[in-house]
């Protein structure tokens, strides 16, 4: 889909038919019509003959929408793209496509806490479908718990809490040789630093809410993958489940994309210089960052990934939750709140969430600890942010 060869910057900056088919609009418009009107009966005969290529509804494709699916597509190097209407939304989208009911998935344990509850809760008590969850650094792990009705392996590297990695090309191998399929969340390198699809995987999802859209004013979901899986998922999941992007956060996106390289740069830089101070600081523990030559698995991220998100978590050394408490309030740049991924760098402890969406013992299973801090580092200047850190773990002590 790539058509001229661009490099990404380019790509993504650049609009080459989305400009002559919009009479030269340097920005392309907001297509908000639900449907498509036909000059007679073969042209819409003909449309519904090839629905994943046509515009007839909304609900499956909207011309504003397909220019930023092209351009995700071309990015990640896959064939095809499907923008939803949240992460999650392309998550079960992609999980559903491929699993029914008394198959069983393999999963990682740290996963993101909904992916977590859709798959151990949801779909085992809906559908049927159960699921072993596996420590994701230990490629033994996913043989081990593979079984014959294993359908699915679904991953998610880094992963958003723990920052640990899987062995993507090494689970895919292993996943080919059994004929399972492979689901990737690869919210947190993004399509610019991790070619998944290049890697083997079978379907990409992302949270577009993070960095692809990057300036925290939308939530949306992108699913990359073949276009003959993304036509099925398109008749499918998508068109009767109906997690589809609305018009004007499509447009907002494509506006996201044309600093998007730009960005990642700044939040790959910004945030090794952040867990670089933290690492050294007296009152941290460990810092949980794939860039860092002290985190277990640097190799493997090195190999995989060609930069790094900005989103890590670090371990405090006290574990007075009074204390705790106290430096996260005391910060006055970061931001207290959940997501992440944007222009504004964030604080989260996930003690506060993750024990009321997830029971004890999957919290345990994920390693966190209640000193725990989870921060996404923006596009502030990074002197700032230490400085700020710095203030707050001043007062632990
Ligand atoms: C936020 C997030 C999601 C879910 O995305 P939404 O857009 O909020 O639905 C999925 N995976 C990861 C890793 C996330 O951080």
């Amino acid at each position: 889909m790539k058509k001229k060869n661009l490099a990404d910057r380019t790509l993504l900056c650049h609009d080459d038919q989305a400009y002559w088919d919009h009479k030269g609009a340097i920005v392309p418009p907001i297509y908000q019509n639900s449907l498509f009107a036909f000059d007679g009966w073969d042209a819409i005969d003909d449309a519904f003959s090839n629905m994943s290529q046509s515009y007839v509804y909304s609900r499956l494709h909207n011309p504003g929408s397909r220019i930023v699916e092209e351009k995700l597509a071309a990015l990640a190097g896959a064939e095809d793209a499907k923008l939803t209407a949240s992460g999650m939304g392309a998550i079960s989208a992609a999980i559903l496509h491929y699993v029914k009911h008394g198959d069983h998935i393999v999963t990682i344990k740290d996963l993101y806490a909904p992916a977590n509850t859709f798959i151990n809760e949801f779909l085992k008590e809906k559908c049927g479908i159960a699921c072993t969850f596996v420590n994701g650094t230990r490629l033994e792990a996913f043989a081990e718990a593979i079984n014959e009705r294993t359908k699915l392996i679904y991953l998610e590297s880094p992963a958003s809490i723990t920052m640990s990695l899987q062995d993507i090309k090494a689970v895919v191998a292993l996943a080919k040789e059994k004929g399972i399929k492979i689901v990737i969340d690869n919210t947190w390198a993004s399509p610019l630093y991790q070619k998944c699809i290049q890697m083997g995987v079978d379907l990409e999802v992302h949270s577009v809410s993070k960095y692809l859209g990057g300036h925290s004013d939308i939530v949306a979901g992108v699913i990359l993958g073949s276009k003959k899986e993304l036509a099925s998922i398109l008749t499918k999941e998508h068109a009767l489940l109906g997690p589809k992007m609305a018009p004007f956060e499509s447009w907002l996106l494509l506006r996201s994309l044309r600093t998007f390289t730009l960005r990642m740069k700044a939040h790959n830089d910004s945030g090794l210089q952040v867990a670089k101070y933290l690492e050294a600081h007296p009152e941290v523990v460990k810092v949980n960052h794939p860039g860092l030559e002290s985190f277990p698995q640097y190799q493997l991220g090195k190999e995989q990934m060609s930069g790094y998100g900005s989103l890590m978590s670090f371990e405090l050394k006290t574990r007075d939750i009074d204390k705790i408490k106290n430096f996260v309030n005391a910060l006055q740049i970061f931001h207290l709140g959940v997501s992440w991924g944007g222009h504004e760098s964030l604080v989260y402890a996930p003690v506060i969430s993750y024990m009321k969406e997830l029971p004890p013992d999957r919290f345990d299973a994920m390693g966190i600890v209640p000193g725990l801090i989870r921060i996404s580092v923006g596009l502030e200047e990074p002197k700032d942010l230490i400085k700020d850190l710095g203030s707050a773990l001043a007062l632990i002590n």
